[in-house]
This record gives C-alpha cells, sequence and structure tokens, in this order.
C-alpha cells in the first residue's frame, strides 16, 4: 500500500496508550533497517529524516525509498516524516515529493510567529492528507544544524498548549518537557507532571523528541500519560556506525560496502526493534487493516 498519513496512526496509538517509534535513517540501509524491524515485529512504522538528510540525498529519492518500502509491505502502515523544518519552501518541496508527515518547527520564535508559520503549514498539508507536527517550548541538544544549550531549554506551558493547538489546527504537537537530542549526560529530567497538565488540556497525540537513552520505565511512563510518537537518532546511528568500525577495525583493508553494510544493517534493526518493543508497538500494524 502506499505511505500513509501519520495522523490516524498517532490518533490509534494514543487512544491505545501505546507509541509509535519514529526513526532517523540516512541511508538506503538504514531505511531497510527499520523497515524489516517494523515488519518483523508488526509495528506501525514512521520513517523520518532530518533537514539535513533531505539536503544530502534529495526528498525524491527517499521518498522514492520509503514508497517502494511501503508497497512492499502491504500489512505495515508506514509514514514518511520530516523532522524539525524550518523553511516552508523545503515542506512544500518534500510534500510533493510524497512525504505522509512534515514538521515545522518555529519554536524558536515568539508565540503568535510559531502560531503563523504552523498554520500556513496545516493549511497547505491538510487538504493533501499530509500529518503536522509543530513544537512548543524549546528541546534541548543537537538536532542537525539546530543548537540549542542545557539551561536554554525551555519546557512547553500548558496553557500555550491549549491555545497552540486550537489556534492553528495542528494534528500532533511537540512539547518539551524535559528532554533532549543527542546522548544523555546522565538521566533526563522529564517532568512527567507537565505531559499529564498538558495531555489534559490537548488531545492530540504528542510526540516525543530525543528518545535515545530514555531508560525504559521513563518512556512508559511518558507514553501513559498521552506520548504516542518516540523520535530516535542518535541512538541508532550510533549502533550503525559502531558495526561499521568494528567491521574496519577486524579488516581495515575491507572495500565491498556489503561487507560492512550487512552487519550495520542488522544492528540497527535489532536496535529498532528494542525500541518499538518500548513503545508497545508490536503487533499494533494489524489495527489497520
Ligand atoms: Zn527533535
Amino acid at each position: 500500500m502506499p505511505l500513509v498519513s501519520s495522523t490516524p496512526m498517532l490518533q490509534a496509538a494514543r487512544a491505545g496508550g501505546y507509541c509509535i517509534g519514529a526513526f532517523n535513517v540516512h541511508t538506503l540501509e538504514m531505511l531497510q533497517a527499520v523497515v524489516e524491524a517494523a515488519v518483523e515485529t508488526e509495528s506501525p512504522l514512521i520513517i523520518q529524516s532530518t533537514v539535513g538528510t533531505v539536503k544530502h540525498l534529495g526528498p525524491e529519492y527517499i521518498a522514492a525509498a520509503a514508497t517502494v518500502a511501503s508497497n512492499l509491505n502491504p500489512r505495515i502502515p508506514i509514514a514518511l516524516h520530516l523532522d524539525h523544518c524550518t523553511e516552508f519552501d523545503l515542506i512544500v518541496r518534500c510534500i510533493r515529493a510524497g512525504y505522509t508527515s512534515v514538521m515545522i518547527d518555529a519554536s524558536h520564535s515568539p508565540f503568535d510567529d510559531n502560531v503563523a508559520q504552523t498554520k500556513r503549514v496545516v493549511e497547505v498539508a491538510k487538504p493533501a492528507g499530509v500529518n503536522v507536527e509543530a513544537e512548543l517550548g524549546k528541546v534541548g541538544g543537537v538536532e542537525d544544524d539546530i543548537v540549542v544549550a542545557d539551561n536554554e531549554a525551555l519546557m512547553a506551558d500548558p496553557d500555550e498548549c491549549a491555545a497552540f493547538v486550537e489556534l492553528t489546527g495542528v494534528p500532533t504537537l511537540a512539547p518539551a518537557i524535559g528532554t533532549a537530542h543527542g546522548i544523555y549526560k546522565g538521566e533526563p529530567k522529564i517532568d512527567f507532571d507537565r505531559i499529564g497538565r498538558i495531555a489534559s488540556k490537548v488531545d492530540v497525540p504528542l510526540v516525543l523528541h530525543g528518545g535515545s537513552g530514555i531508560p525504559e520505565e521513563q518512556v512508559r511512563r511518558c507514553v501513559a500519560l498521552g506520548m504516542a510518537k518516540m523520535n530516535v537518532a542518535t541512538e541508532l546511528r550510533i549502533v550503525f556506525s559502531d558495526a561499521i568500525k568494528a567491521v574496519f577495525a577486524q579488516n581495515p583493508d575491507e572495500n565491498d560496502p556489503r561487507k560492512y553494510m550487512v552487519p550495520a544493517k542488522k544492528a540497527l534493526k535489532e536496535a529498532a526493534i528494542e525500541k518499538m518493543r518500548l513503545c508497545g508497538s508490536f503487533g499494533k500494524a494489524n489495527d489497520f487493516r
């Protein structure tokens, strides 16, 4: 089946008390690995790419590969999402290329400007059947070329979240609640009380950014409170790269990409399966048949 919008997928996840893993991929093999993980565990899947990867590979190539994956695996609902985009024109290009979900990240702008930019994207995306995600507050850490210092990481305000969803009509919201991009130094300081207060005021699915290295018990609490999508990027890149490094450590002269990509794919697939287990998404693809 063709790629699907992530909106109904995420609404079902929030209603069903589970979460869907959204995995950042940078190469064809990474895309294949997360698809294999979803097929093996019968999990709904969101494949995502950052703006940097979109500019590196071209959105048309990524959308074509994701579409093939979706057509080859009709039992698994697969969405393709553009992560953290600040450029309206690139969002439009990705939608034209076949992306079924986009994030407009105007979280660094004042509230009114964030509302205006998000609304503009919703007006383009909704008629095309494309999901939109927006961010309120600031998630700390480094995501591509967006850097937020820890002390600058501002938490989302529950009342502002409610007003934001009302004003923009955005179907999914990523509120900053204490997670950060990259790998945590120590345990993440997640504000669970804040997630609960936001979820009580906002009925759209919520998105958890910075899913690399959040302990299992904390992921489960986030999901129980209404987080329906968990983004994982850094951890997967590390697993994939480490597997390649291990091949070269053993055989520095290796020059056949298949020899190092095969173990890297396998390691990434296993890491993605582990995240899907944390999300509680095993078997949930069957709900969409
Ligand atoms: Zn993020």
